[in-house]
């Protein structure tokens, strides 16, 4: 299509190239490309459902419905869904899957649930308990460079039988902050329009019917100077421009910017803060030593999963961890 048409916004082409690529197989695990935190230990999915139980209580236990946008196997989902069902929270389990491969995985462990393609289908009768994990990464981003002739978007050109990043002809300085404009040439500010997309329109949703967002991911605070564009195939890191929809792209998540959107809807934002202090906060020190007392056997891979999810160097730091809140709703634990 690239060689025919002409390039294409790098947006685009992270899409087709994802869409292909979660479509096509099951990239989680030590088989696959890339491993995350749900398939890293039981405690995290647990940890996500007592949370939600928690705030769910405090907010005097109305019917809720669960929803995970990009649930991979659906470990977490039945994580949390045994850890809610222990605190007598039972909610309808709604899946935002577009991948058939995984849709098919999650059926194995979660046979009750609604799917939906997108988040426009999700209930509109009462409150949502939304999760998130590792989900917005794997949306488009739109790349900005800074040529010598101003702002242009990155497109996607094909020269010579190989992809390419080109610059667009196209000025796009307005869409660039004030205070990024004068930076070096070959400065790169990126943003995500089908992530700030989703956010509103969920945000409004929580706004009107109540309930909660919690979404984590690896990330920054922008608006900020940067090319987070990677692909990873196989645990390692792979050219983005060879073979799309054979590796997995993604991007850092600005944070602020998602949590700016939300609460232009209206609705509270807590954190984010990082995935080690918010899993030590809700209490990952304390399911880890009961996990052990009942399975001493495992009482290793039990303290190295905690440290794999915790520890500054590993997951701890760079995945953080974001709630958004209605109105009128309770604080969430863990964030102060
Ligand atoms: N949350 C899971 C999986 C993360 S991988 C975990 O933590 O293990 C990204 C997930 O998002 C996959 O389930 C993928 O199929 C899904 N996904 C990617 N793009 C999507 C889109 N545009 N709409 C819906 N789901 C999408």
């Amino acid at each position: 299509m690239i060689g025919a048409e002409g390039p294409i916004p790098l947006a685009h082409y992270m899409g087709f190239a994802n869409a292909h690529y979660y479509a096509s197989r099951d990239p989680l695990g030590v088989a696959g490309d890339f491993i995350t935190a749900p398939e890293i230990s039981q405690m995290f999915g647990e940890l996500i459902g007592l949370w939600l139980a928690d705030l769910w209580m405090r907010a005097g236990r109305p019917a809720a419905s669960y929803a995970e946008l990009g649930p991979g196997r659906g470990t977490l989902a039945a994580d949390a869904a045994r850890a809610m069902r222990a605190a007598k929270l039972v909610p309808p389990i709604h899946l935002v899957e577009t991948s058939p491969v995984l849709r098919t995985a999650q059926r194995e462990r979660l046979p009750a649930a609604t799917w939906h393609d997108d988040a426009g289908s999700l209930p509109e009768d009462g409150p949502l308990l939304i999760v998130a994990n590792e989900f917005f990464d794997a949306l488009p981003v739109r790349q900005l460079v800074r040529t010598a002739g101003g702002w242009r978007e990155h497109l996607v050109g094909w020269q010579d039988g190989r992809f390419v990043p080109v610059a667009g002809e196209v000025p796009m300085d307005a869409l660039v902050p004030e205070v990024l404009r004068d930076a070096d040439a070959g400065s790169v500010f990126e943003s995500s329009p089908a992530s700030a997309a989703i956010i509103a329109q969920l945000a409004r949703r929580l706004a009107t019917q109540g309930g909660v967002m919690l979404l984590i991911d690896y990330g920054y605070a922008g608006p900020a100077i940067g090319d987070t564009l990677q692909a990873v195939r196989r645990h390692a890191y792979a050219d983005p421009f060879v073979d799309p929809g054979s590796c997995d792209l993604t991007a850092h998540v600005d944070f602020a910017s998602l949590a700016a959107t939300a609460q232009a809807e209206g609705v509270q934002a807590f954190g984010p803060v990082g995935q080690g202090e918010w899993l030590e906060r809700v209490g990952i020190g304390v399911r880890a030593e009961a996990l052990a007392r009942s399975s001493p056997t495992r009482a290793g891979d039990i303290a190295a999963a905690r440290v794999r999810l915790t520890a500054p160097g590993a997951m701890g730091q760079l995945f953080r961890v974001l709630a958004l809140v209605a109105p009128g709703w309770p604080v969430p634990e863990g964030f102060a």
